[in-house]
């Protein structure tokens, strides 16, 4: 008996895979999108899935996306659940990897495929990289293998919490350092079964986020850690530190341990990060990173900055208490850190 087409939606929210020429450089261009698609005629080919449109108003760069948009998104995937098998989100590049972690949280026990992508070049240039990628997230989409957030670009499927923009100028601009690839689309779609995530049979429980004062503070080498004093109240919920190596800080002057300490003990969840694309936290492996676990600075261990953030946010928006707070941002939720 014929299978019945599998349906996705593709969901716009605007980035450069469907902008075009403007005086001011490249701008998303309001109800062009369907009739660029429409033009080509892969997409309709008898093996694509079934797909339809579902454009956003305001079109958006992801550099202006935020929780609002997260939200809009997820709560677009929440209401279109039951309707179609798989999610294809349009997205601009340069905050995908935000806006795909925290899809990864918002959307608890999804077993659906959600795959982000976009493309470099946008679909109206002769070289654009935008056809392929939508093309082969649509089959990916289809296919029903990978049944968690995911971004797709130029021949990788990659975890949407693991995945980080690498390149502003190449096809390739994202890479999972510290997950495998979960398909490899070379002659054949190579799933890599082992990598992905098993989903269990829990409803999809959709949480929208709400706005919670978090940062992200990047050390560098004569930092002057005393200018950050002033943003580290009892204000800032939670903050991710992105360190030297395996979670190392410098220890001259002695100053950022005191506002640290003073951050925590006022409540702050401090996540310490690494500046490093691959590799892990280590706390205490170094006399330079052992202060931060001794006032009890979170170990962030191989989670990107990207991850760690929205992951705040979602703890936050569960209302948890502060200890199971910093408890979850230690254990692996969603496939996002190695524990
Ligand atoms: N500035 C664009 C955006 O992120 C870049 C892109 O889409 O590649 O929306």
């Amino acid at each position: 008996m014929k299978q019945s087409k599998k349906k996705i939606a593709i969901i716009y929210t605007g980035g450069t895979i469907g902008m075009e020429r403007s005086e001011n450089g490249y701008t998303p261009s309001p109800n062009s999108l369907q009739q660029t698609l429409e033009g080509i005629s892969d997409l309709r080919h008898p093996d694509m899935p079934e797909w339809s449109l579902l454009e956003f108003s305001p079109l958006l760069d992801s550099s202006n996306m935020a929780v609002h948009e997260w939200n809009k998104i997820g709560q677009a995937v929440a209401n279109l659940y039951e309707l179609y098998d798989g999610f294809v989100i349009l997205h601009g590049t340069d905050t995908m990897a935000y806006s795909a972690s925290a899809l990864s949280f918002m959307l608890d026990g999804l077993a659906k495929p959600v795959i982000f992508t976009g493309s470099q070049i946008p679909l109206c240039e002769l070289r654009s990289d935008g056809r392929d990628n939508i093309i082969n997230s649509l089959i990916i989409a289809g296919s029903g293998r990978a049944r968690e957030v995911c971004v797709y670009f130029n021949g990788v499927l990659l975890r949407g919490n693991r995945s980080t923009k690498q390149s502003s100028d190449h096809l390739l601009a994202f890479e999972s350092p510290n997950y495998p690839h979960l398909a490899e689309a070379g002659i054949d779609l190579q799933y890599r079964d082992e990598a992905l995530r098993q989903p269990g049979d829990a409803a999809l429980n959709f949480l929208p986020f709400s706005e919670v004062p978090i940062g992200v503070i990047k050390v560098f080498p004569g930092i002057q850690f005393e200018l950050f004093e002033s943003i580290m109240t009892d204000k800032l919920k939670g903050v991710v530190l992105e360190t030297f190596g395996a979670g190392n800080i410098p220890s001259y002057g002695g100053n950022l341990l005191p506002i640290i300490q003073k951050a925590y003990n006022s409540g702050t969840i401090v996540t310490v990060c690494s500046q490093c694309m691959q590799g892990t936290v280590s706390l205490g492996a170094y006399a330079t990173s052992k202060a931060l676990h001794d006032i009890g600075a979170v170990n962030g261990k191989d989670m990107t900055t990207e991850a760690a953030l929205t992951k705040l946010y979602y703890l936050f928006s569960l209302g948890l208490p502060k200890e199971e707070i910093k408890e979850k941002m230690a254990q692996n939720l969603r496939g996002e850190l190695t524990e």
